[in-house]
């Protein structure tokens, strides 16, 4: 273990990580930005064309935005360690000045680090399919994200998988550009609430597939053109024609290495109080996607990355 007691440690490297790291390294607090082994940078790394972030007014590569941060968080004193966090020991101080309130990480490589106080900013995963094609076309067809990538399919037909509000909610919004929009749900009942499903149902370029599950996404050089469904009742399969294939079957928030160290919500969301970022855990303090079910934009993450900062330079200044 390093001898060292930092004043802040920052898990996580994406959009909300790296603004957390600019602000309390303009801030003169040098942290330590513990930035993943596989995939600093975030989820933007995994994309192709950023177009709604601001002050990019042709666009800009996610894995350029994510370099020009990391840049921007050195350049103000952020120190970067490529590894991944596998256990915490945040203890129960309160007090920041009481060596009690020292917080603790080890990552993969069996290094602990100590700071006072810690942002969290692991983000979360999206759920896969798991059907053939379904890697081969990301980015060229299929896609986690309406917000992010609805724009690109103005129309052209579109699938939305999934059964829940979220799912109702892309198919609303990707209905403002698709020619079609065919929401595929293997039940033959809704997750989504009364009032999300009958919107949908009045709106008539949605149609639903319903007792179906996707076998594959289907395409060539250009993207994807259809997906392959298999009726789960009696065994069918047909095929759907789908430029656009839009996954909604949920998030995973990355929190497993926190066991109980600090308050999570039933699908392992860290809860945080009102509208601060600040967690059960005095000193602690989280931001992004490993919070937000709702938004999950990088502008959203990287706004709330700064509100932690504010939140842990106020803890780390009140002696
Ligand atoms: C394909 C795709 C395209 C998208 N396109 C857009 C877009 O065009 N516009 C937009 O605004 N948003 C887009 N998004 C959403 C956007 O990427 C996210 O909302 C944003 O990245 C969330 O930022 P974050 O900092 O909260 O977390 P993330 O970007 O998820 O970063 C999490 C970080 O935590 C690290 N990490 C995880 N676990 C550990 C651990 N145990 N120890 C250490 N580090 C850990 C990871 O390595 C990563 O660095 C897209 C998402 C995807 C998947």
């Amino acid at each position: 273990m390093s001898d060292e007691i930092r004043d802040v440690m920052i898990i996580g490297s994406g959009p909300a990580g790296y603004t957390a790291a600019i602000y309390l390294g303009r801030a003169g607090y040098r942290p330590l930005v513990i930035a993943g082994a596989l995939t600093p940078g975030g989820q933007l790394v995994n994309t192709t064309e950023v177009e709604n972030f601001p002050g990019f007014p042709d666009g800009i590569m996610g894995p350029d935005l994510m370099d020009a941060m990391r840049a921007q968080a050195e350049k103000f004193g952020a120190e970067l360690v490529y590894d991944d966090v596998v256990s915490v020991d945040f203890g129960d101080g309160t007090d920041p000045s009481d060596s009690s309130a020292v917080k603790s990480v080890t990552v993969d490589g069996g290094e602990t680090y100590r700071a006072r106080a810690v942002v969290i900013t692991t983000g979360s995963s999206y759920r896969k399919l798991g059907v053939p094609g379904e890697a081969e076309f990301s980015g060229r067809g299929v896609s986690y994200c309406a917000t992010c990538d609805g724009f690109f399919f103005r129309g052209k037909p579109i699938v939305v998988v999934g059964g829940g509000d979220s799912a109702f909610e892309e198919a609303q919004f990707l209905s403002r550009f698709g020619s079609s929009v065919t929401l595929v749900h293997r039940r033959d009942e809704f997750r989504a609430s009364k009032i999300m499903v009958d919107r949908a149902r009045e709106n008539e370029k949605i149609s639903f597939v319903t007792n179906a599950v996707v076998e594959s996404v289907n395409g060539g050089d250009d993207g994807a053109t259809s997906v392959t469904l298999r009726d789960v009742v009696t065994g069918e399969t047909r095929e759907l024609p789908a430029e656009g294939v839009f996954v909604a079957i949920g998030h995973t928030p990355s929190t497993g290495f926190l066991g109980d160290s600090v308050k999570l919500d039933e699908d392992g969301y860290i809860v945080v109080d009102g509208a601060s970022t600040r967690t059960s855990v005095p000193g602690v303090f989280a931001a992004g996607d490993v919070v937000d079910r709702v938004y999950r934009q990088a502008i959203s993450a990287a706004g709330m990355g700064c509100r932690a900062a504010l939140d842990a330079q106020s803890y780390l200044t009140q002696e």
